[in-house]
């Protein structure tokens, strides 16, 4: 693609991103969801992986999207509408990973997601958000073989990275971009962002436009 192209989708993913963004629902279940007239990019990360504080930053928002720490509370799917007219919408997946959940709160969220991922045709891409301080842990290659075998687009988004030391951000992401190649429905590009500086915000922004519009 040439630059004059890219620069020009940064600069509509900028202007996107800058205007009218709003929550729509809370989706429980598969049935609340809304009718499916837009494509989605959803957003799933272990819990304290930095999910809202990325929506927040991505969205120029401080509270679009709310930490919510508390096991029962989280199995939903948040969705936000982006564009007026409706442009896309991100759908906030919830955390996983707790180590303290209790077995059937891991049945629901495993079925939840399943059957979202398996049944969204208007889903373009998943961003899978990795804390770059931690790596890829089991339930993230968990999550990784659900993409894989829903046949669901995904890219890793490497969280927080202004926590680690440059040296240590290259070497986890050489790591996770080897693992990343193995897996079928895995973009072989990964993101390095962080909500606290804003650093690799606008590259995703352009992504996602991106992704909704393949
Ligand atoms: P969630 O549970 O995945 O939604 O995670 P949150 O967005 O609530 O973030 C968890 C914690 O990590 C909070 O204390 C955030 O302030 C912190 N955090 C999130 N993103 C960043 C980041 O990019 N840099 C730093 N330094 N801290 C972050």
């Amino acid at each position: 693609m040439s630059e004059v192209m890219d620069n020009e989708i940064a600069e509509r993913a900028r202007k996107l991103f800058a205007g009218p963004i709003e929550f729509l629902k809370s989706a429980p279940a598969l049935q609340f969801l809304p009718d499916p007239v837009a494509p989605e990019i959803a957003f799933a990360g272990r819990s304290n992986v930095g999910k809202s504080s990325l929506l927040n930053a991505l969205t120029n928002r401080k509270a679009l999207a709310r930490t919510s720490n508390t096991p029962g509370r989280t199995q939903e799917l948040n969705i936000f509408d982006v564009g007026e007219p409706l442009q896309l919408r991100l759908v906030d997946m919830p955390g996983y990973g707790f180590a303290e959940a209790p077995k059937d709160l891991a049945r629901r969220w495993r079925h939840l997601v399943n059957d979202y991922l398996r049944g969204r045709a208007v889903l373009k891409r998943t961003l899978v958000l990795i804390d770059s301080r931690h790596g890829l842990k089991p339930p993230d290659r968990d999550i990784m073989d659900m993409l894989d075998s829903a046949a669901v687009n995904y890219q890793i988004v490497l969280t927080k990275a202004d926590k680690v030391k440059s040296a240590e951000l290259a070497a986890t992401l050489e790591r996770v971009g080897e693992e990343a190649r193995k897996h079928a429905a895995a973009h072989p590009d990964i993101f390095t962002t962080s909500s606290e500086t804003g650093s690799g915000i606008g590259e995703l922004r352009t992504a996602i436009l991106e992704a909704a519009a393949s």
